[in-house]
């Protein structure tokens, strides 16, 4: 989608530190870090979220970004200590861009219940 900034990402059209790819998914910093190491990892096919998954393609994909999630997871130097990984989905899950991404995070120790 041309309008979709994280499809723009993926194609290299707008700059961003790539940390990792495969041929189906992005790996690249977030702009506004939450954690020492904070990653988002994005299929480079667009899907809007989480509910645009809805047939074995869509898994697929979705296997595709955990797995490079859990790449750059280990990549990173986050294997032993341990990470989080989030998918936001819509407005209540505080979801602000709508290509489906995971946040890769780690580096500290993270709380629960999350905000
Ligand atoms: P979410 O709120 O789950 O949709 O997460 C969107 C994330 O995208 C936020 O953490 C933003 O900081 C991040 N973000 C938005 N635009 C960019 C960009 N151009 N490069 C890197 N990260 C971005």
């Amino acid at each position: 989608m041309s309008n979709c900034i994280f499809c723009r990402i993926a194609s290299g059209e707008i700059p961003s530190t790539i940390v990792a790819r495969s041929p189906e998914a992005v790996a690249f910093r977030d702009q506004n870090p939450q954690a020492p190491t904070h990653v988002l990892v994005i299929p480079v096919r667009h899907y809007a979220g989480l509910n645009d998954l809805t047939d074995a393609d869509g898994v697929r994909h979705l296997a595709a970004v955990t797995a490079l999630a859990l790449q750059v997871a280990k990549q990173e130097g986050l294997w032993e200590d341990g990470y989080r990984v989030v998918f936001n989905s819509g407005a209540n899950g505080g979801q602000s861009v709508y290509h489906l991404h995971a946040h890769l995070l780690g580096g500290r120790k993270m709380s629960w219940p999350p905000g």
